[in-house]
């Protein structure tokens, strides 16, 4: 049987910022990826010849803190700053465009929305968002859309204590080969056991007992690093048990769903087309574009929440459509042709993943927290949806998993003391 001081599972970003450390304080450790890749729900694939295009995690965020941005400077990979190319977002709504300040309107629609939404978390209220924010406002339908592509669950699913406890800052990057790219890059040099799903694992006897689809492993301490959807689907089988403090934490914080569409053509057409734009037609509520993202020729399409779940549900060809449609709204039926590429994500019904990222129901903020913590300093959680602070990202996973590592590397340096 293969035997290794520290298991850790999965090789998202917290699985490999925390072998990353591991590396460096010279443990041993052994990492296991369920898929044929890493990278886990940041990976980019190419739209077209040179044309990357992220499935998943895209902006680089909270410089602050985030340890991918040093090193992706460090690698010299080409960062482009989303607040440079953005004039100001246009609306249009059935068969025009709103007039310009429209957008001012409703940046400070939004704001006071925040402002509502701060009271409450003052408060110690922990609702829904729904039951905070201004629903009867004309602007409410763009509020619901761009809060459930940016938490993945619509406003009525959604805590205010989590959304709150979110922090946020200015000037998000994108990486020009893909963040996919960048966590292929940052994981080069890390040993990684890949095809090899943990199915099981016991707690039982002194060392711990994983059962992997490659065969059993025994280990002191185990890093898991696999999402809430996995988690929550119990695919994962624990002898004895997991308690049921960390059930209940599992299921308050589930996945919401995303879909990134992108679509590109052949025609120069995006080219009269503002940069960022939302179409509100037909009663669907609005969809907001990216529009020519690195000055290519296509638009980018980000939807979170109940639309984009049923985006997945219906497939790909029904996505593209309906988006052609909303384009054609605006640019006249023969403007728009048929897609020369397209990519459609579909993250809910990825085996390994089961969703976007986590998003707590409202009253469960506290839960992540419950969520991070060990299993008799044997069994360690990382990965997005265990940070208080910078859950659903990247930067959040990567800080987890490296905090798990000091965690496992230290309780085996107090057992062996
Ligand atoms: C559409 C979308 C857009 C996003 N946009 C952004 C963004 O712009 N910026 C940002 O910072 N973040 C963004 N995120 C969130 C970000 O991608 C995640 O928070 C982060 O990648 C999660 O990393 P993780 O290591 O916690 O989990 P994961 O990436 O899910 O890694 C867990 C790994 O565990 C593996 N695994 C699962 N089960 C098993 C098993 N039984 N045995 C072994 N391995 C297993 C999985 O295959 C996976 O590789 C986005 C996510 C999505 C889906």
């Amino acid at each position: 049987m293969t035997s290794t001081q520290i298991a850790i599972v999965g090789a998202g970003a917290a699985g490999l910022a925390a072998a990353r450390e591991l590396q460096q304080l010279g443990q041993d450790f052994l990492l296991l990826e369920a898929s044929h890749r890493i990278g886990g729900r940041a990976y980019t694939e190419q739209l077209a010849a040179d044309v990357p295009f992220d499935l998943g995690a895209h902006w680089l965020m909270a410089p602050s803190v985030n340890p991918l941005l040093p090193y992706a400077r460090n690698a010299g990979l080409t960062l482009d700053a989303a607040d440079e190319h953005f004039t100001v977002a246009q609306y249009f709504e059935e068969c025009d465009w709103l007039p310009t300040d429209a957008y001012q309107e409703f940046s400070e629609y939004w704001d006071r929305q925040f402002d509502a939404l701060a009271k409450a978390k003052n408060e110690l209220s922990d609702t829904s968002v729904f039951d905070v924010i201004d629903n009867d406002s004309r602007w409410a339908s763009y509020f619901h859309m761009f809060f459930a592509q940016d938490f993945t669950r619509d406003v009525d699913q959604a805590s205010v204590m989590d959304a709150m406890n979110y922090v946020r800052e200015e000037n998000d990057l994108a990486v020009a080969s893909g963040l996919g790219d960048l966590l292929l890059r940052y994981g080069a040099n890390v040993p990684v056991s890949l095809n090899s799903a943990v199915r099981k694992i016991d707690s039982s006897g002194s060392d711990l007992g994983l059962e992997t689809s490659k065969g059993p492993i025994r280990a002191e301490r185990i890093i898991l690093t696999v999402s809430t959807g996995v988690l929550a689907t119990r695919q994962i089988k624990f002898a004895p048990a997991l308690p049921d403090w960390k059930l209940d934490a599992i299921d308050s914080l589930p996945m919401g769903s995303c879909t990134r569409v992108a679509l590109m053509f052949d025609a120069p057409i995006l080219r009269e087309l503002p940069d960022e734009f939302t179409i509100d037609t037909a009663g669907d509520g609005p969809i907001h574009f990216r529009n020519r993202p690195f000055a290519d020729d296509y638009v980018e399409v980000a939807v979170g929440g109940r639309m984009a779940e049923w985006m997945e549900k219906s497939g790909e060809k029904a996505t593209i459509d309906f988006i052609l449609e909303k384009l054609r709204s605006i640019s006249g039926q023969k403007a728009i042709s048929e897609p020369s590429h397209s990519i459609v994500s579909a993250w809910d019904g990825d085996a390994w993943i089961k969703g976007a990222y986590s998003c707590a129901r409202p009253g469960a903020a506290d839960q992540r927290s419950v969520l991070a913590r060990s299993i008799d300093d044997r069994i360690y959680f990382a990965g997005e949806a265990t940070s208080s602070n910078y859950f659903a990202s990247v930067h959040g996973a990567c800080i987890s998993g490296t905090e798990a590592a000091r965690a496992a590397t230290q309780s085996i340096t107090r057992k062996e003391a």
